[in-house]
């Protein structure tokens, strides 16, 4: 028992590590589409783990070699996709075939399966809240193959040792799965804690400049347009309204650094959100119009919300701007309520048909200073995110290039 133990062991350990590697390079995150560059190296991480289990194998009585290299597949398909499962698997198939021996078309075809089912069940996996039983039921399919198999060829072996074997290849994929999805979440805390602290510093540096600024700007401003009322001077005329014009546009920028920096309390009332959302539509008319872009807002469903007012209001219409913002000649920006009253919530979505954000882009908006605009602050979706996480709702952001964008934001019903 003990020297089938000792290689179980060392098997185990070795999957863990290097786990815990790649997740130390390459940290590992949810529902973010991986690049090929992410997808090789992983790959390659899981075949150098999957080669280092072969190297201690746990029975090799008579030709056959019992370890855990499958499992380096099972995890790397269900997680990474196919091409990271099959660097692990062709690794796992050429050092197979150079140990050679009778048993080598067993060693193959497991480790075939070990990549097939996975993928069948990778959608569903990643999709499922429950992956603790999702997993259990893939590596389960994978079992009865795994036994099929090794009933058909392998029989000689001592039924104790299946039972083992089986048993603890169970437990150490099971524990895997908890383990990726405990880095998953660990890292996600960690990026809220930087992207907050960020949010920290620069509500800190935008409080103690904006105000200094602004004053004096409105003092300017004053003057400007009193001066340009009944100026005989035809060039100060004639370039006095771009003058405002620049002056209110870098008010504006010191009024974006201001939200962020705001920590006035909450105002919770209860929110008639259709209402507040016509009020940001009606806000949002001139820009629109100027910009060629019909708003569609459907007056309708009465829900109620419990929120700022004011604040809410900021979020939702910073959305319906960028909306507006991204198209670049006609276009149509729709609104739309949708209660949920099983959990007592609201979706609104806003969409528009604009220019749409590649996959880069689609991970950094939120993010202090992101923009592609050349007079953009970047800084108003970190704002409504801010607004709608302190509301404990939610934002997602769905995009395609040139075809447009969809953003979701879930917030609570009023008596939640
Ligand atoms: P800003 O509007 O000042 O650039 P935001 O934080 O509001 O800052 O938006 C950041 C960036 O996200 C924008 O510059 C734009 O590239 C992108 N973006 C946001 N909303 C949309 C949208 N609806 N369509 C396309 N791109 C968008
Ligand atoms: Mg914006």
């Amino acid at each position: 028992m003990i020297t089938l133990l000792k290689p179980l062991m060392v098997n185990i350990t070795i999957l863990f590590s290097f786990t815990f590697n790649a997740n130390l390079f390459f940290p590992f995150q949810a529902k973010v589409s991986l690049s090929f560059k992410q997808k090789f190296n992983y790959g390659m991480i899981g075949a150098l783990g999957a080669l280092f289990c072969m190297f201690y194998p746990i029975e090799t009585l008579g030709d056959t070699h019992f370890d855990f290299r499958t499992m380096a597949i099972l995890i790397l398909t269900l997680y990474g996709g196919w091409l990271p499962g099959f660097i692990v698997l062709v690794a796992v198939l050429v050092a197979r075939f150079i140990l050679g021996g009778h048993f080598l078309y067993v060693g193959i075809t497991v480790s075939l399966f070990a990549f097939v089912i996975p993928l069948l069940f990778r959608r569903i996996f990643l999709k499922s809240p429950y992956k603790i039983v999702t997993g259990s039921f893939i590596v389960i399919c994978y079992f009865v193959f795994y036994i099929a198999i090794l009933f058909d060829a392998i029989r000689f072996l001592h039924l104790s040792f299946y039972c083992t074997y089986f048993f603890v290849f169970y437990v150490t994929f099971i524990a895997l799965i908890y383990v990726v999805e405990s880095l998953i979440r660990i890292n996600k805390q960690m990026e809220e804690m930087v992207y907050l602290d960020k949010i920290h510093m620069i509500g800190q540096m935008a409080a103690s400049i904006a105000h200094e600024i602004r004053n004096p700007l409105t003092t300017v401003r004053g003057f400007i347009q009193f001066l340009s009322q009944d100026s005989k001077d035809e060039q100060f005329t004639k370039f006095s309204p771009m003058i405002l014009e620049e002056l209110d546009r870098t008010n504006h920028i010191i009024t974006d650094y201001l939200n962020v920096a705001k920590q006035e309390p909450f105002n919770l009332s209860s929110l008639s959100i259709s209402q507040l959302i016509d009020d940001c539509v009606q806000l949002m008319r001139p820009l629109a119009s100027y910009s060629n872009v019909e708003i569609e807002f459907e007056n309708r469903t009465a829900f109620y919300v419990r929120g700022d007012e004011h604040h809410l209001k900021q979020a939702i219409m910073n959305v319906i701007k960028n909306g507006i913002e991204s198209i670049t000649d006609r276009g149509i920006v729709k609104i739309d309520i949708q209660p949920n009253t099983s959990n007592n919530s609201v979706v609104v979505t806003v969409q528009d048909n604009g220019r749409g954000m590649t996959e880069e882009q689609l991970k950094y908006i939120g993010l202090p200073f992101f923009t592609t605009k050349t007079q953009g602050t970047g800084l108003g979706s970190m704002v409504t995110n801010k607004i709608v996480r302190e509301m404990n709702g939610s934002i997602d952001y769905v995009s395609e290039i040139n075809k447009g964008t969809t953003v979701k934001i879930v917030l609570r019903g009023a008596t939640s």
